[in-house]
Formats: structure tokens, sequence, C-alpha cells
């Protein structure tokens, strides 16, 4: 968390809020997430900014139904890791206990304040 305009996690926030979520992808085709500068998979240092693909898919997920104080309010929700092409997200679907969401269902990726402290978070709508 050295740099702060560059590749950081909140400039990624801030383009996924304005639906211009991207992430980095290596010369052997690895996708990772900012504020990474060297791919996790083999090392290579030459990433190339490419754009989140618009749609995901949802891969894992876990109904809350004793949130941590900070989403108190916001509860009951689900907490996601949705794959958006070679890259996961971790994210909320808000306003459900988990009965409605399927692994493999599609989502959206949005940035929304939380109900409970106003903290901007990803959130899968779908
Ligand atoms: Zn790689």
């Amino acid at each position: 968390m050295t740099d702060a305009r560059d590749g950081s996690y909140d400039e990624f926030i801030d383009a996924l809020e304005s639906g211009d979520g991207y992430y980095y992808e290596c010369s052997n085709g690895h996708g990772t997430l900012p504020p990474r500068r060297v791919c996790p998979h083999c090392g290579d240092r030459e990433l190339e900014t490419v754009a989140l693909p618009a749609t995901g898919e949802v891969a894992t997920y876990t109904t809350v139904a004793v949130p941590t104080p900070q989403f108190e309010d916001d509860a009951p929700y689900v907490t996601a890791i949705a794959t958006f092409g070679p890259v996961r997200l971790t994210g909320i679907i808000p306003d459900t206990s988990g009965e409605n969401v399927a692994i493999g269902q599609d989502v959206t990726a949005a940035v929304e304040p939380t109900e409970t402290t106003d903290e901007r978070t990803i959130t899968f709508r779908r």
C-alpha cells in the first residue's frame, strides 16, 4: 500500500464503482487484481490492464446469520466469491438469507455503501 494512485485497491474500487472494473493479465494469461504489481502465479512483471467482464458467476457463498459489528444493520446477507473471467471477487449479496442464491448464478459487481457503516463494499447484484 505504498503507491496510492497506481494500481491501488482504492483506485480499483473507484473504477468498479463507475462501471469500469478491470484486472491485470500477465503475459501467460493469468489474471490478478490490484494492488499487485507482479503476477502471483508465475512472477511475471508484465501486467496488462484488461476490462473486467460485465457478468460474473457465483463460485461459493455463505449466509451470514450473525454479522460482525460493522455489518450489523446489513443482516441478513450473503458473502460470496464470484469469478469474473480469470479473477475472483469477494463481495456481499444484500437482502437475502441465501435461499435464492445458487452456485453458478450470474451476478454483476457494484460498489455500494453498507447499511451499518456507510463503507464502500463490493456488492453482487443478480
Ligand atoms: Zn502469470
